[in-house]
Parts: C-alpha cells; sequence; structure tokens
C-alpha cells in the first residue's frame, strides 16, 4: 500500500517518517519546490545561513519534541559562542558526546531575548513594569496607561474582534503602544477586523495582572523573558534535510520539482490526482491515503467541478500574507546592546527584535548570530541580520522589485537607528508566499469547507495552510502524527481540535 503526501514541509515530511516507522505503508512525497522544509527551511547566501524568519524549536508536545531529538540529538558540549563567553549549559554534564565544534549533526540549546524596538528605544516583550519600561514611556503615558486599563476593567468589550480582545486585557493605551502597530504590520488589517482566535492563541497567558505580579517577583520576571529554546546548528531546514534523508534511507519517495495540477473526486473520495513533473510530463496517482499541506484555497480550486459552488466561492477568498526577508550582513549595528548579558562585540542580545516604529513598514528583525554562531561565515565580525516585512497579493508592497525593495529596507533601517550603510557589506531578499494564514476574509465561513473535506474519506488535511490554521511547526507536525494514528486503527482523535482544544495546547 501507499500514500501520497503533497508538500515536503515539516507536516508532510512528518507524515511520511511515521508512516515508515510504524506500517508497511510507502509514502510519496510530492513537492514543488526544489528544496524540503516548506516554510520551515533555511538558505545560504555566500556562506551564511538564513531562515525564512527565525524558527525556534519549542513545544510542549512531548511526541513533537521526542522526534525532533531523535533526528537531531542535543549537545551536551558548548557551542562556539558558549565557549567564547564562558557560558554556561545545562545540557553539558550528559555522558554522550555531542559537540557542536567537531559535528554538523546537533541541536543547540538556545536562550531566547527577543524585545520591542519603540522610538528606538528597546522595551521587553513580553512588556514588564519595569524602571526600564517606565523610563522609557514617561511618567505622563504610564498614568494613561494605568488609567485607561483601569476603564477597560469596568467597561468590557464583547470579545468579538482582536482590537476589542486586546482592550479588554491591556487597556486602549497598552494596546496602542506596543501591540496594535506589530499586529497591524503582519496582518495588514485593522485589529478591529481580525477574529479574536488569533489574540486567544497568540497571547495566551500575557495580561495586566500577570506583568504586575512578575514586577513584585523580580526573580520570576527574569527568567519568564529570557527563556529557552532549541535551534539546529545549521538553521532551521537541517531539522527537514535529515528528516528527508531518513526518509529515503527507509524507502520512502520525495518527488521534488514536481506540482499537484488536479485532484479528481468521484463517490466521497479522491479519484486520483494529476502531478506535472519538472520536464512538463503529466501522471496520475491513485492511493488510499493522500495526505495534504497544500493551500487550502489550492487544494479546493485543483477538486474543480465536484465541489459545492459555496464552498468553492468561500475557499476563494481565504487570504494569506506574503513575507519578504531582506539579508544583510554588516560590519557592525548602530545600536548597542546596554543589557546585562555579554556578546561577542557588544552585539544586541535579542534573537528576534519587534519593530512597534509607525514610520517604517518593517515588522520585525531577526539577528542570526544570536541563533546558532555557526550560521555566520565570520561569526566574529560580522553580522547577520533578516529584515522582515508582511504584505499580500496586489497591496504596496508587493509591486516593489527586489532591488527597489531591498532599498527601501536599507533605508528604512538607518531611518530607525538600527544601521549605518557605510557598514553594510551583502544584500539578498527572499519571499515566502501565503507564508500566514489569515482569520479574516471569508475565514468566518471556514466551517463549511472543513465540513466539505470531511467527506472525502480518504483525504487527511495536515500542517498550517493544509488546515488554515495559524500553527507553528509542533502543531503542523503534530497534525501529521494523528492523522498517522488515525489511520493505524489508534483511537480515533479529530486532527481539526490540534491548537485549538486546551490539550493541545498544554503538555500532552
Ligand atoms: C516568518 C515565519 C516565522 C516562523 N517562526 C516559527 C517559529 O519560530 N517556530 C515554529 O515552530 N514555527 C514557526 N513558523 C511556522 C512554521 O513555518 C510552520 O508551522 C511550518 O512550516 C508549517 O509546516 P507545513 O508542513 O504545514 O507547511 P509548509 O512549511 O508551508 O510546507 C508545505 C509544503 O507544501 C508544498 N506545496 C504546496 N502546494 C503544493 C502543490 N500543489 N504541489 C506540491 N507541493 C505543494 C509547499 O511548496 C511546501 O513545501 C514561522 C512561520 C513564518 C512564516
Amino acid at each position: 500500500m501507499q500514500a501520497i503526501i503533497i508538500g515536503a514541509g515539516p507536516a508532510g515530511l512528518t507524515a511520511a517518517y511515521e508512516l515508515l516507522k510504524r506500517s508497511d505503508i510507502k509514502p510519496i512525497v510530492i513537492e514543488q519546490n526544489d528544496f524540503v522544509g516548506g516554510i520551515s527551511t533555511s538558505r545560504e547566501y555566500k556562506g551564511n545561513i538564513a531562515d525564512f524568519g527565525g524558527h525556534r524549536f519549542f513545544t510542549k508536545q512531548k511526541r513533537v519534541f521526542d522526534l525532533w531529538k531523535e533526528i537531531l540529538p542535543i549537545q551536551t558540549k558548548p557551542a562556539m559562542d558558549d565557549i567564547l563567553l564562558n557560558r554556561k549549559n545545562v545540557f553539558l554534564k550528559k555522558k554522550k558526546i555531542i559537540d557542536p565544534e567537531k559535528q554538523d549533526n546537533c541541536f543547540l540549546y538556545r536562550k531566547r531575548l527577543s524585545r520591542i524596538y519603540y522610538n528606538q528605544k528597546f522595551f521587553d516583550y513580553p512588556i514588564t513594569l519595569s524602571l526600564n519600561t517606565i523610563l522609557g514611556l514617561g511618567i505622563f503615558r504610564m498614568g494613561k496607561i494605568f488609567l485607561s486599563y483601569l476603564k477597560s476593567c469596568v467597561f468590557k468589550r464583547p470579545d468579538t474582534n482582536l482590537e476589542n480582545f486586546f482592550i479588554n486585557r491591556f487597556g486602549s493605551e497598552l494596546y496602542q503602544t506596543f501591540f496594535k502597530e506589530y499586529t497591524e504590520k503582519l496582518w495588514g488589517v485593522p485589529c478591529s477586523q481580525i477574529s479574536a482566535e488569533w489574540g486567544a492563541q497568540r497571547v495566551k497567558g500575557v495580561s495586566i495582572l500577570k506583568i504586575i505580579k512578575e514586577f513584585f517577583h523580580h526573580d520570576k520576571k527574569e527568567t519568564s523573558l529570557i527563556d529557552a529554546f532549541y535551534y539546529p546548528k545549521l538553521g532551521c531546514g537541517q531539522m527537514y534535510s535529515e528528516m528527508a534523508k531518513r526518509i529515503l534511507e527507509m524507502g520512502g519517495e520525495i518527488w521534488l520539482n514536481t506540482s499537484v495540477e488536479k485532484i479528481n473526486l468521484s463517490k466521497g473520495k479522491i479519484k486520483n490526482i494529476i502531478i506535472k513533473k519538472q520536464d512538463g510530463s503529466l501522471h496520475e496517482l491513485t492511493s488510499e491515503y493522500i495526505f495534504s499541506s497544500c493551500p487550502i484555497r489550492t487544494l479546493i480550486r485543483l477538486m474543480g467541478e465536484k465541489v459545492p459552488q459555496d464552498v468553492k466561492e468561500i475557499a476563494k477568498n481565504l487570504v494569506y500574507r506574503d513575507f519578504k526577508t531582506v539579508l544583510v550582513l554588516a560590519n557592525q549595528l548602530k545600536i548597542k546592546n546596554k543589557t546585562k548579558f555579554k556578546t561577542i562585540n557588544n552585539l544586541v542580545p535579542d534573537c528576534w527584535i519587534y519593530i512597534q516604529e509607525k514610520n517604517v513598514h518593517m515588522g520585525r528583525v531577526q539577528v542570526f548570530n544570536n541563533w546558532s554562531p555557526y550560521l555566520v561565515k565570520d561569526f566574529k565580525n560580522t553580522v547577520w541580520l533578516g529584515l522582515e516585512y508582511f504584505y499580500q497579493k496586489g497591496d504596496a508592497l508587493d509591486h516593489i522589485n527586489d532591488t527597489d525593495f531591498i532599498q527601501m529596507a536599507i533605508d528604512e533601517a538607518e531611518k530607525i537607528g538600527l544601521i549605518e550603510k557605510k557598514d553594510i557589506l551583502e544584500t539578498a531578499i527572499y519571499t515566502v508566499p501565503k507564508a500566514y494564514p489569515a482569520y479574516f476574509g471569508s475565514y468566518d465561513r471556514f466551517e463549511e469547507i472543513k465540513a466539505f473535506l470531511k467527506t472525502i474519506s480518504n483525504l487527511y488535511p495536515i500542517g498550517r495552510n493544509g488546515m488554515h490554521h495559524y500553527n507553528n511547526m509542533d502543531h503542523s507536525i503534530l497534525t501529521a502524527m494523528v492523522s498517522v494514528d488515525n489511520i493505524l486503527g489508534k483511537k480515533y482523535q479529530d486532527v481539526w481540535l490540534i491548537n485549538t482544544e486546551k490539550k493541545y495546547n498544554e503538555n500532552a
């Protein structure tokens, strides 16, 4: 028996890997790109490696963490920057030697610091009631924040959209200062037009009461702010190229440069799919099990005439946000490290920085040096950045060609005091279409699409765009694992509930 899997991102590869490990079903993965990893890939440019947005490996799902560790073992010896900075690492005591200085195949343990950049000053993320915040905003602004918070406690709004969701929890002033700008850059529409579901998924556990509590328990504040994550030595994509290697070794197939062109339905099943290979030839494939991580809008379009008209309309109007990262290699940054964390050349210690400045399009900045020292060819003397932009087909940013886009990004970086042009050595640009499935457009009728897809007995939608759900890698992977469980006759679980129900968000 065989399974067809559309997409070689984390979800598709996991489905293939799990089938090979746990059954006799042979997977064939169909991938339109010439690389694996989907959005979670890494690209090399002149010896420097970058992700499409830095990808933090963090999960509360033990199954997913076990899988990641199986593919890339966790370091037990210090990485280059641990050594240079004499940093202690909690995993260093284990017996097995996994030395990032001597082997590439390993998972690094990293400390996370990410802050908000607003008015050319740094603020904690999530925001804290610290002396830095008070001095940065000033007493008058702090007073306004406090009063507007009190008002939001008395006059509750219905949690019907993201703006109300934020104001109910933080007050209008704090929302305007630290949430509105970045969120609207990300989604391209006012927060009042975005479903509150996004906030519920993303700002879990952050509230004014928590901020105040942390102020009085200073030690705890430090640990929640500087939490940790794992990261492959050579970038996020290393995890998935390693997984792909194992799939091939175990007898699975991955067909790159191959796209799905048509999906033929008959009697509540997918009868066959038509694929197009790189040489332009078309082939028909049939299978008992078809996993799809391709965007729902595309999936429904490929199914053609047999789809009910309403479902077609809803799918056509699903919205996605695209993403561009302008990579910049520089001698140094203009902003310097004023924290207590030691860094090489006094580089800011952040892995990424949220840009809350109003007068630029830039939404976030990655400092790849702080993800893994092995991403940067000349780690000791250069800084490797990703300047990130979110946009949509047809909007103003979409019409800028790559050369002008790079220029705009550099101008903006200089304008907000991040960098000086004279220090820039190299630039490159990458685009990720459909990077973010949006919770607006026709999303409020998404249940109708879901109900239709559930009628197709051999279809297994998985992943992020495959389920139009704002999933991180872990939940994307979990949807594939649970789908394989369902095929292999384990107790049935509804894969659509992943990352919506409490049990899938907590330790499982
Ligand atoms: C900027 C950014 C930062 C992120 N940061 C993090 C992070 O820090 N931590 C984290 O856990 N997650 C992060 N994520 C989320 C993570 O990237 C996704 O959850 C993950 O990649 C989803 O995996 P997937 O397999 O579902 O989909 P994808 O990665 O989108 O893979 C789907 C694959 O299907 C292929 N495909 C689509 N249509 C077809 C077709 N018709 N024929 C053939 N192939 C097709 C695509 O080419 C692609 O390779 C981030 C995402 C973005 C955009």
